[in-house]
């Protein structure tokens, strides 16, 4: 950690800040430049309460120099995660494509979209039993049933699932059905959901918050690690833009930075990241290219008469039209689409 002080501050400001630092039990080391003096701080094999020392007058800056995070970080694990469920891998070479409806809203509905997108390659099938909805008066999602009609797709069609798990109360009741458990961006931030699903053996797929940070999503993924679990898949789905609140920005920005700082693979969620069907299809070459290790797209046989999220789903035809170009592009990344 580097304490900087302000360019006016008194050598009795200067000192009284060692003082504080000494007082935590660590190690003190000014440094004077020709304009400001700045502090080392060592020692410290834990989180320090930088706090404790921004809050001192004539303190400018508190800068921490180890990252906050631990077991996602590339300097504890130096090789790419690649999390492997069923036939699926989510991390290495091969492209991970999950698709499917926002919500499960029928055995038939789940069965039509099911088919087309194990013909078009897919390996991992989406679809929301219970779901997190703005309103209290909209489709909130099957519940059991629908896990029960998503273990029927596993069955039929051999297809991976993921689905969300919305709470502590019926995470078991999710993971006992679904191969991947997702915690949705709602939840990105729910520290006993994120523990729990840490004690799993389910893969976990964590979805970042609408206006989490990088690192805060990095931290979230901590929580689920600290608890055993190493088999997480983070997902860029978006944040809040100043523009119509309904559309997001896909931040593929996401890609690079955790890719850099952490050995956790990372897709992207053009649908939710756009929140506009016209705007799926581009976005998803784009995360391709951006290095993304997959996608999660939301898909309806009937898009417009989808229960959540009409506005962002994709037909089945241009979704095979998304995978056929996305096969073309592959080669020139490196990559394999099934
Ligand atoms: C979803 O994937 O259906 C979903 C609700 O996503 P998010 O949590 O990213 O809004
Ligand atoms: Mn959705």
């Amino acid at each position: 950690m580097l304490v900087v002080m302000e360019r006016n501050a008194t050598p009795e400001l200067i000192a009284r800040v060692c003082e504080e630092i000494k007082n935590m039990g660590l190690k003190a080391h000014p440094m004077a430049g020709t304009k400001r003096t700045a502090i080392g701080v060592t020692g410290n094999d834990g989180q320090v309460d930088s706090d404790r020392i921004l809050i001192l007058k004539g303190v400018r800056d508190v800068v921490r120099i180890t990252p906050p995070y631990k077991l996602v970080s590339r300097e504890h694990k130096a090789e790419d995660t690649i999390v492997r469920v069923g036939d699926a891998t989510i991390g290495g070479r091969e492209f991970a494509v999950m698709a499917g409806p926002c919500s499960v809203e029928s055995r038939d509905q789940c069965m039509i979209i099911a088919e087309r997108m194990a013909a078009s390659g897919v390996k991992i099938f989406r679809g929301g039993a219970f779901k997190p909805r703005t309103s209290p008066y909209s489709f909130q999602g099957l519940g059991e049933k629908g896990l029960e009609i998503l273990a029927e797709v596993r069955q039929k069609f051999g297809l991976v699932i993921v689905t969300e798990a919305m709470d502590t109360e019926t995470l078991d009741l999710v993971a006992s059905y679904t191969d991947i458990i997702q915690i949705g961006a709602r939840n990105m931030q729910n520290y006993s959901l994120l523990k729990k699903a840490g004690r799993s053996t389910k893969p976990v797929l964590l979805k970042r918050g609408i206006s989490a940070t990088f690192e805060e999503l990095l931290m979230a993924a901590e929580y689920v690690m600290a608890e055993g679990n190493e088999n997480v898949i983070l997902c860029e789905r978006g944040v809040r833009s100043a523009s119509n609140h309904r559309h997001n920005v896909l931040d593929l920005s996401a890609v690079p930075f955790v890719k850099r700082y952490s050995h956790l693979p990372i897709i992207a969620d053009p649908s939710h990241g756009t929140g506009s069907r016209d705007r799926v299809v581009p976005l998803s070459r784009a995360a391709l290219a951006a290095g993304a290790d997959g996608l999660l797209v939301e898909v309806h046989h009937e898009p417009s008469k989808a229960l959540s999220d009409a506005a962002q789903a994709i037909s089945p035809d241009e979704f095979e039209g998304l995978m056929k170009v996305m096969r073309r592009m592959a080669p020139v990344l490196d990559r394999t689409l099934p």
